[in-house]
């Protein structure tokens, strides 16, 4: 298997970062634009296709809208983000029911097993964050009627959380590739969700590795200091 750690060189700062959203959300823009012009020029607008116009150009402003609210994300100044301790069991519970019935367009469970005294400190919503993006990109991974197993436990001075999926897996190249602001293989990524993950996990000290095989499947380790209730 492959497997990165963490790169925080990766991380543009933030106003490298705004350009590259600019840019970013610029195109999906144009594509609605470019619809727009073509129906005012039009007598009869609505044809057989019209519903495929539609649905295109609302895909692309639901792209514009993600890459702007990760961009949101980043960019909100630390001094706003309460510190608490963090029930890990009853976060991951919540991004569990947030995100079941997202699995289930596809057929996909979350299996959930979480030991009972896992804290961390941390702000609550990015934590949250993380593990939704994560969770997220395992499911879409997965292939129809899997499961994606999610998991934490305490270790020593740690809490370790591991998220496993037996979808698409990665090649060498494409774990390395992680992190890099806009990188995606899907058509609707933004590329934003992992950049992300990198840097909520790096703020709090924490750690995340990818353990992956190109056709068998993915596993994510994210470990955080404990935090003693
Ligand atoms: P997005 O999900 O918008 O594409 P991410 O930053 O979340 O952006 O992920 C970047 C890329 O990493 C994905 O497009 C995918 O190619 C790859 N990836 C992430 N998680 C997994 C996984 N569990 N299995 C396979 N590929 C993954
Ligand atoms: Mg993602």
């Amino acid at each position: 298997y492959y497997e990165q750690l963490q790169n925080s060189e990766r991380l543009k700062t933030t106003g490298q970062l705004a350009a590259a959203v600019a840019h970013e959300v610029r195109n999906p823009l144009t594509v609605v634009k470019g619809f727009l012009q073509l129906y005012r020029e039009t007598d009869t607008p609505f044809s057989n296709d019209s519903k495929k116009h539609f649905t295109l150009m609302i895909d692309e402003l639901n792209t514009a809208e993600q890459v702007i609210s990760h961009f949101l994300t980043i960019a909100k100044p630390d001094k706003d983000k309460k510190m608490e301790i963090v029930n890990v069991k009853s976060v991951l519970q919540s991004v569990t029911d947030l995100l079941q019935s997202y699995g289930l367009l596809r057929d996909n469970t979350i299996d959930l097993s979480v030991d009972e005294d896992c804290y961390i400190y941390a702000n609550n919503i990015e934590y949250k964050q993380l593990m939704i993006n994560i969770i997220k990109n395992a499911i879409e991974a997965s292939k129809i009627g899997d499961t994606v197993l999610v998991t934490a436990k305490r270790q020593n001075h740690f809490v370790e959380m591991n998220v496993t999926d037996h979808g698409s897996g990665m090649s060498e190249a494409e774990v390395m590739a992680l992190g890099t602001p806009f990188y995606s293989l899907k058509s609707n990524g933004t590329g934003l969700g992992l950049m992300i993950c990198y840097h909520i996990t790096e703020k709090y000290n924490g750690t995340i590795v990818f353990q992956s095989s190109k056709g068998e499947g993915t596993t994510v380790t994210i470990r955080f200091p404990s935090k003693k209730s």
